[in-house]
């Protein structure tokens, strides 16, 4: 393998987060699939990509995609070709995230607690509080479900 100077993050990918469908699933219910278009090298391509929802204890669905390689259930895909999850890629999380568990939990409270959200991940989404720019929202939300992936995949 080619020495690189920089080691890549998944920063270098660019990142196809469930949270930016929210809208979409909202409006289409309870869909087992989403199709997406992409162009790549001058091609369009597009890729039907599996979907799964888990209930949430304050109502509503948490959403998550069915990597369309491995088939892991992830929050956030990745382009590289084609779209996969992290562990396709065969990289870690940024450096930001790669902390302690309690850290992490930590990190999501404040944001929970930010967004006003109930503590405790698996109480999934809540809505956006009142005031909120959606940037800062959305900014939020990928930021809390990447971690919220992380823990629940090392508490496994
Ligand atoms: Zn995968």
């Amino acid at each position: 393998m080619p020495k690189l100077a920089n080691t890549p993050t998944l920063n270098n990918y660019s990142k196809l987060p469930i949270s930016s469908y929210r809208d979409y699933l909202k409006q289409h219910g309870l869909v087992k699939t989403v199709t997406i278009s992409y162009n790549y090298l001058g091609n369009d391509h597009s890729i039907t990509i599996n979907i799964s929802n888990t209930p949430c204890t304050y109502g509503g669905h948490r959403h998550w995609w069915h990597c369309p390689k491995c088939g892991r259930r992830v929050a956030v895909l990745y382009f590289n070709q084609s779209y996969q999850c992290r562990h396709c890629i065969g990289l870690n999380y940024q450096s930001q995230l790669q902390q302690p568990v309690d850290k992490l939990l930590k990190r999501v409270a404040v944001i929970r607690e930010r967004l006003g959200w109930p503590q405790g991940i698996v109480n999934g989404h809540g809505g956006k509080p009142r005031g909120m720019w959606q940037k800062t929202y959305n900014r939020l939300v990928n930021e809390h479900d990447e971690i919220a992936q992380q823990i629940i995949e090392r508490l496994i």
